[in-house]
């Protein structure tokens, strides 16, 4: 559940009542039977820029999930590009299929026309389900397309750079636990080691924490656990390990009635979007349960700030510089949070706020 800035609770009927509720500015569904291409654009806002989210392809039960999904990740890009300092607005598509399954090129060449008619209101990049060969065919039919390979004059995945922003975010909030940000022998328990989550396992390792795995794919898994020294436990088992941090890598909506009751836990930071299944109530059990909830779109951030450096024409350096802003801004936020006595995901979602209504009014007398 997600609720309007006002805290009412969103309703679950009517397209353009959910997108007034969540100010959304455009949604484009669309198909395409030669390729059997079912996907949703959202646009939620450009008031700062362009709307950039990634694509995220995912087997859904219902057009319903797939429609309450892109619409809460195209929200998230808004506050993330926003909390960032980043000039792009917030936006996100979906695609109904199979991830694992091969797309082929006609597929992703059709999605990249869909992309192309909306006339760079819409960036597209990659997300869960997409890899940056499949931006290699989008981008033959739109130049709006970040995370391609350097070949293209892109910055390529932009994992890395979202893990070292994840990272940092838990080294400021072993920050506000104990004075120091140093993780030796701090345990951290790390759901899903895809893209982001493999990167991170790394810098945490390297930095001496005891990091547990899960993973439901077993490929990836052993990946992570050939190469690094790991406690690989049970997906389920994850809500239960006694290690302080949990960082969830995998997908949203992680944090939520079941896991609250379960989770022991010191710290919440981790790089999946949309971790709190109803960010108020969830944000204010974290809060009421003194567990230190870093928002996931401010520490997450590193990859749209890749993608903005790509589409901007400048290198991964200032990527990185911008990454690093994550470390302070978390505390910042932590700070805020318990000066105003409000939820950390409250507090974040503020300042984003803030910078859009001034840049908005801004735009207003040009
Ligand atoms: P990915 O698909 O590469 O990795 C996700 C991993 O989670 C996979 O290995 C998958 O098997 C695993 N997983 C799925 N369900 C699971 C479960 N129930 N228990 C344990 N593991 C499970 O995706 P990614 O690119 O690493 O992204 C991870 C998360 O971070 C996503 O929520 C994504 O939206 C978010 N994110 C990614 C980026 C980025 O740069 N890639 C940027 C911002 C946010």
């Amino acid at each position: 559940m997600i609720a309007t800035k006002d805290n009412e609770t969103i309703s679950t009927s009517g397209i353009l009542t959910q997108m007034s509720q969540l100010e959304h500015e455009q949604i484009v569904f669309c198909n395409d039977n030669a390729t059997g291409l079912k996907s949703i654009i959202a646009i939620h806002n450009t008031v700062l820029g362009p709307a950039l989210g990634g694509t995220r392809v995912w087997a859904y039960k219902s057009e319903t999930d797939a429609l309450r999904d892109v619409l809460r990740l195209s929200r998230g890009m808004t506050y993330k590009s926003a909390i960032s300092g980043i000039n792009l607005g917030g936006g996100k598509a979906v695609i109904i299929a199979d991830p694992k399954t091969s797309k082929g090129e006609a597929f992703w060449r059709r999605y990249g026309k869909f992309v192309n008619s909306l006339g760079g209101k819409y960036i597209t990049a990659e997300d869960v389900g997409t890899s940056p060969g499949d931006m290699v065919h989008i981008a033959t039919e739109t130049k709006f397309v970040a995370g391609k390979p350097s070949y293209l004059g892109g910055t390529g995945d932009p994992s890395p750079v979202t893990a070292y922003g994840v990272f940092l975010g838990i080294k400021a909030s072993v920050k506000e636990l104990t004075g120091s940000d140093d993780l030796t022998g701090k345990k951290v328990a790390v759901q899903g080691v895809g893209h982001v989550g493999m990167y991170l396992v790394e810098h945490l390792v390297k930095h001496g924490a005891l990091v547990y795995v899960c993973d439901i794919n077993q490929q990836n898994l052993k990946m992570v656990s050939d190469q690094f020294k790991v406690e690989v436990i049970s997906p389920d088992a994850i809500y239960d390990t006694d290690a302080e941090i949990y960082a969830p890598c995998a997908l949203g909506a992680t944090i939520n009635d079941g896991t609250l009751a379960r989770l022991k836990c010191a710290i919440i930071a981790g790089a999946a979007n949309n971790q709190l299944e109803d960010e108020v109530k969830h944000g204010q059990d974290l809060l009421d349960k003194g567990i230190i909830y870093a928002p996931d779109f401010l520490i997450n951030a590193g990859g749209v700030i890749n993608c903005y450096t790509e589409v901007i024409g400048v290198g991964r350096d200032m990527a990185v510089g911008l990454t690093e802003n994550i470390y302070e801004k978390t505390l910042d936020i932590f700070k805020t949070a318990k000066a105003e006595n409000i939820t950390t995901q409250k507090a974040a979602m503020l300042l984003a706020q803030q910078r859009i209504d001034a840049i908005s009014k801004l735009k207003a007398v040009l």
